[in-house]
């Protein structure tokens, strides 16, 4: 079934696999995962192994969403979830994601929403009709954040349909039976700055880290050199940010300027941090009447096309290559990128900076790969 994962089969194969309890209205790509809607999603969420047994059988990431017409409208859900939050949970605050059918509580004492705490979250998503998270608030407000959520809202209909039109060209059948893979280095390789490397394979065109090398004012020598690979923005498949330093995603918005329209894979710490780092660099641009590559509205179309994911999951990013970050103990949110080319083909794993022994801060870089062909990493 594995090499048949595309359309109809994968469809089949998950409602056979599925209860009819579970109210499974339909199946749907969303970007790198296979989405499905519930009426009841109360059932999924009290009897998860339903879902596991899924992901083990088909090797694919798989998410619950509610159906639309059971999601009651933000005030109403609003009022329901203030009744069935304890005191206890502290300042508490929404975001609700149209794209995802998603609320976000965030709570100042996250562990009173918990399982172990009592809290029923399946009945909080029967109450509302949205799929709900819960996460600690931060302890101040985070600008990077609000713009990050503002920039989600503005943008839920362009998301629905960018996860959609992903999903499709991510699960598409391969087109070519070759495995050759190869690596092409436009910035960051015997230099400082700029970090970038194509990852060209027979179906995809992937770029890890677009960084721009801030010391230099030198077009030629600030940006990651696409013409060396002879492609332009709208060439390209996928961008993976291995982590939220200008030397490593500098650049991301000025794809987008160029006609880029594809996905940005990163963890979600990195998200808020690069769009507030790349905000900096637009005002100090302005400030000091420097050149201005690309502006607000490029940065706000780059968090629309991001996928954060966590660390150590598998995640299919094109009909030939799958991703997994892991730590990487550098700063936070910093992910080693593991690629896996076709079924056993070839293994890359692009360190980024890392940092190997614990610190106050962060466990030291991942370093047990069960295999690696190809290593790219940092020299100090
Ligand atoms: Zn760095």
């Amino acid at each position: 079934m594995e090499q048949k994962t595309n359309g109809i089969s994968l469809m089949s194969a998950i409602l056979n696999n599925i209860p009819a309890e579970a109210g499974i209205t339909r199946i749907e790509y969303e970007g790198p995962r296979i989405a499905l809607y519930t009426k009841n999603p109360a059932f999924l969420h009290k009897n998860s192994y339903v879902i596991s047994e899924i992901v083990s059988t088909l090797k694919k990431r798989v998410v619950t969403r509610t159906e639309k017409s059971i999601r009651k409208p933000e005030s109403e859900a609003r009022q329901a979830l203030d009744k069935l939050i304890p005191s206890e949970a502290g300042p508490i605050s929404y975001f609700f994601d149209d794209a995802l059918g998603e609320i976000t509580v965030e709570a100042g004492s996250p562990k009173a929403l918990s399982q172990e705490a009592g809290f029923d979250l399946g009945g909080a998503m029967e109450k509302t009709g949205w799929k709900v998270k819960v996460r600690k608030a931060p302890h101040i407000q985070s600008t990077a954040i609000q713009n990050m959520n503002y920039a989600w809202k503005s943008g839920s209909d362009l998301r629905e349909k960018f996860y959609r039109e992903l999903g499709e060209a991510i699960f598409r059948p391969r087109l070519a039976s070759t495995e050759h893979v190869t690596i092409k280095t436009l910035g960051g390789f015997q230099e400082v700055g700029r970090s970038c490397l194509l990852v060209e394979t027979a179906e995809s065109k992937v770029l890890l880290d677009c960084g721009i090398h801030p010391g230099t004012r030198n077009p030629w020598d600030a940006y990651p050199r696409l013409d060396w690979a002879d492609i332009s923005p709208a060439d390209v498949d996928a961008i993976v940010i291995s982590h939220a330093h200008l030397d490593h995603m500098g650049f991301l918005p000025a794809m987008f300027k160029y006609g880029y329209d594809g996905p940005v894979y990163c963890t979600e710490p990195t998200l808020p941090l690069m769009t507030l780092l790349q905000n900096d660099f637009v005002k100090i641009a302005q400030i000091e009447g420097g050149r201005l590559i690309y502006d607000q509205k490029d940065i706000r179309d780059a968090v629309q096309h991001a996928i954060t994911l966590p660390y150590s999951t598998v995640t299919d990013i094109s009909p030939d290559i799958k991703l997994v970050f892991n730590n990487a103990g550098h700063i936070l949110g910093s992910a080693t990128v593991h690629l896996h080319i076709g079924e056993g083909a070839h293994n890359i794993v692009y360190t980024g900076d890392y940092k190997y022994g614990r610190t106050q801060l962060f466990d030291s870089a991942t370093w047990n790969y069960p295999r690696v062909e190809t290593l790219i990493t940092e020299n100090n």
